[in-house]
């Protein structure tokens, strides 16, 4: 294992009480691999990013990187690491190849070699024609991109990637994950967080699934699928009055209990044989004359374990494909989870200063 960290917790004192962030986190990730940890807002994601990077200590527990111990050695793990935050870290007025080139030099790579690497980076990151440009002028993705460079610099062991894509449009978030795979195919290990069920498809070979600073599940993204069996019907309703008709035949036909959609007119149920449950369920509503938009099935997603596994949903009120520049939209339970880290980010005065 690359990394290997066993017991992890950790308290913040904040004005309104001690909030638990991490309660006795075990994480193992085999080297060359990509490991996500996925979970809502406040899940505790961030936190295990900074204790593993260095940048704050646990109250308990273990962690060792590439042998290193992250408590006794810091200093060893920083120089074997390399980190991109959920904000890139970058110098506005500074063009994205200075950027990279100021990164080389904190790194003491001497101004050469600083150079040099910049270069490799910008012509990797297909940011060329933006290389010399200061970065203000930069879109989001462009910044995720010079940001994920920057983490590049030292050709790190092991990568960090804190939410690589919240934010991101639909085709930087792809650009995004194809950098990342390349990396991968170099032999670098990833550890990224995610509130994206289908970013964690798309790159990890394993998956942790958090909520409130614990692991509640773990696998691959088909063994968590398996935990909740198999297909899924969905019908969408024309008419919103005929959602009790609908709830009671696929329940017949169902292995669970029918949900209803927010807006009152899409009704899924798990199905056990899915083409059988399908045709019984249209055949009935035909039947009771409930007229249909559409009807279909479809396999289960990791939003469905997150369900299964917490009882809510994964606190985002949108699914992967609803990106848009402003951030996904978040639940009534994220919301509050923010508030309550903006006000504690706020005390900072009253918490472990970041060192
Ligand atoms: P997000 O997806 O919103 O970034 P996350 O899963 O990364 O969430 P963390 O940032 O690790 O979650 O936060 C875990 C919990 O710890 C949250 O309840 C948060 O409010 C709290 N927390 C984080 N940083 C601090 C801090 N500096 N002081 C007090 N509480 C904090």
């Amino acid at each position: 294992m690359i990394i290997e960290a066993q017991g992890l917790t950790k308290t913040y004192q904040s004005k309104s009480g001690p909030v638990h962030a991490l309660a006795g986190l075990d994480l193992q990730v085999p080297r060359g691999t990509v490991k996500a940890l996925l979970g809502p807002n406040g899940a505790g994601k961030t936190t295990v990013v900074k204790m593993l990077t260095t940048l704050i200590r646990p109250d308990t527990g273990t962690a060792v990187i590439d042998g290193i111990d992250i408590i006794r050695h810091p200093k060893s793990v920083r120089r074997i690491i390399g980190v991109s935050g959920q904000y890139a870290a970058v110098d506005e007025n500074l063009t994205g190849f200075e950027n990279l080139e100021m990164v080389g030099r904190l790194y003491h790579l001497g101004g050469a070699a600083a150079r040099r690497r910049a270069q490799e980076l910008i012509d990797l990151f297909e940011l060329t024609a933006a290389g010399n440009r200061p970065v203000k002028g930069f879109s989001g993705g462009m910044r995720r991109r010079i940001d994920l460079a920057g983490a590049l610099v030292i050709n790190p062991k092991i990568l960090f990637l804190d939410e690589p894509t919240t934010g991101l449009d639909p085709r930087s978030r792809i650009a995004l994950w194809d950098v990342i795979k390349r990396l991968v195919a170099d032999g670098t290990t990833v550890l990224l967080t995610t509130q994206y069920l289908e970013e964690a498809d798309q790159l990890a070979d394993d998956i942790v699934v958090i909520d409130d600073g614990r692991v509640i599940a773990e696998g691959t993204s088909d063994q968590l699928k398996a935990q909740i069996g198999g297909h899924r019907v969905v019908v969408a309703l024309v008419d919103a009055t005929d959602v009790g008709t609908a709830c009671e035949i696929l329940a017949r036909h169902g292995s669970g209990e029918p949900s209803v959609s927010t807006d009152g007119r899409g009704v899924e149920v798990a199905v056990t044989d899915g083409p059988t449950a399908l045709q019984n369920m249209l055949s009935d509503l035909r039947a009771a004359e409930v007229n249909l938009h559409d009807a279909g099935m479809r396999r289960p997603t990791l939003d469905d374990v997150f369900l299964r596994l917490t009882g809510h949903k994964a606190d985002l009120t949108v699914t992967d494909n609803d990106t848009n520049a402003s951030g996904p939209k978040l639940s009534k339970r994220a919301q509050a989870k923010r508030a309550q880290k903006r006000a504690a980010d706020a005390d900072a005065s009253d918490v472990e200063k970041v060192t």
